[in-house]
C-alpha cells in the first residue's frame, strides 16, 4: 500500500490533513465547497490556456522576473528581461556583479534601485548557500530578499510544480472577494488561506491563473465589464444576474 500523501494525513493542528502547511486551514462547509467548485469549472472553461504570464526558462528567471513584476505589469517585466537574463545566465553571474549594475537593466520598471538590490542579494544566497540551485521550499525561498508568500507561491506553483499555497494578487483579491469566496474585509493572508480551504490543492497554481485571467480579460480593476458575461452573471455579487 502506498503512503498517504500530505493531503491524506489527518492532524489536530491541521484538521484538512495538510500537514505541511505550517498554519490553520479555515474550516468551510460543503456548500461553499461546492459553489467554489463550480466557479472552478466554469473559469477552467473559459480560460483553459491560463498560465504564468512571466517569461522565463529556468526558476532563477522566474523568481527575478516575479521580484521585478512588483508594481507594474507583466507585459514590462517581459521587455526587460530578456537583456538582464543575458547579460546574467546565472545566479554566480548576479552573485559576481553589484547592484548598480544590474540597475539599468531593470530602471523601466520603478522601484528599480529596490528591484535590483533584491536581484543581487537573492541572487548571491542562490548562488553560495544553495550552489546555484533555486530553492523549492517555502521557507527557503522566504529567506530571500524580495520574496514574499506571493512571489514564493508563482516560483513553487509554476516552476517547481509545487501547490504550497495560492497566489493573491491584486485581481485574485479583488475577485475572490467579488465571488464571495472571502469576506470583503479579509487580509490577502486570509484570502489565500480561505482559497486553500475552498479549492483542491492540486489546483491551487491553476486556479490563481484562472481567477487573474479573468481579472485582466473582464473584470479590470477601472471599469469592470459586469454586464452581459456569464461567469460574472452566475458567481459575482456585483454583477445583477442570479449567484
Ligand atoms: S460582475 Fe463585474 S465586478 Fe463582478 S467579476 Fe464580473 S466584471 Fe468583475
Amino acid at each position: 500500500m502506498s503512503p498517504p500523501s500530505a493531503s491524506e494525513i489527518l492532524t489536530p493542528a491541521n484538521p484538512k490533513g495538510l500537514r505541511d502547511i505550517p498554519f490553520e486551514i479555515p474550516a468551510v462547509d460543503p456548500v461553499e465547497k461546492r459553489r467554489a467548485s463550480r466557479i472552478l469549472d466554469a473559469l477552467t472553461e473559459r480560460y483553459p490556456d491560463a498560465r504564468c504570464a512571466l517569461d522565463y526558462s529556468a526558476a532563477h528567471e522566474l523568481l527575478i522576473a516575479t521580484i521585478c513584476s512588483a508594481q507594474c505589469t507583466d507585459v514590462a517585466v517581459n521587455k526587460a528581461t530578456p537583456a538582464l537574463f543575458k547579460a546574467f545566465p546565472t545566479p554566480k553571474d548576479y552573485a559576481a556583479s553589484t547592484p548598480k549594475k544590474i540597475e539599468p537593466y531593470v530602471k523601466s520598471l520603478g522601484f528599480f534601485r529596490n528591484k535590483a538590490l533584491a536581484i543581487h542579494e537573492s541572487m548571491s544566497v542562490i548562488a553560495q548557500e544553495h550552489g546555484g540551485e533555486t530553492p523549492s521550499t517555502m521557507d527557503e525561498l522566504l529567506a530571500l530578499r524580495g520574496v514574499a508568500r506571493k512571489t514564493a507561491n508563482v516560483v513553487l506553483g509554476n516552476a517547481f510544480g509545487i501547490n504550497m499555497g495560492v497566489v493573491v494578487d491584486t485581481h485574485v483579491n479583488r475577485i475572490a472577494k467579488r465571488f464571495g469566496l472571502a469576506p470583503q474585509d479579509a487580509t490577502v493572508q486570509a484570502v489565500e488561506r480561505r482559497l486553500m480551504a475552498l479549492f483542491p490543492r492540486d489546483r491551487w497554481t491553476d486556479l490563481s491563473h484562472r481567477l487573474i485571467w479573468h481579472g485582466r480579460q473582464v473584470c479590470k480593476a477601472r471599469g469592470a465589464l459586469c454586464a452581459g458575461d456569464d461567469i460574472c452573471r452566475k458567481f459575482c455579487s456585483n454583477s445583477k444576474g442570479d449567484r
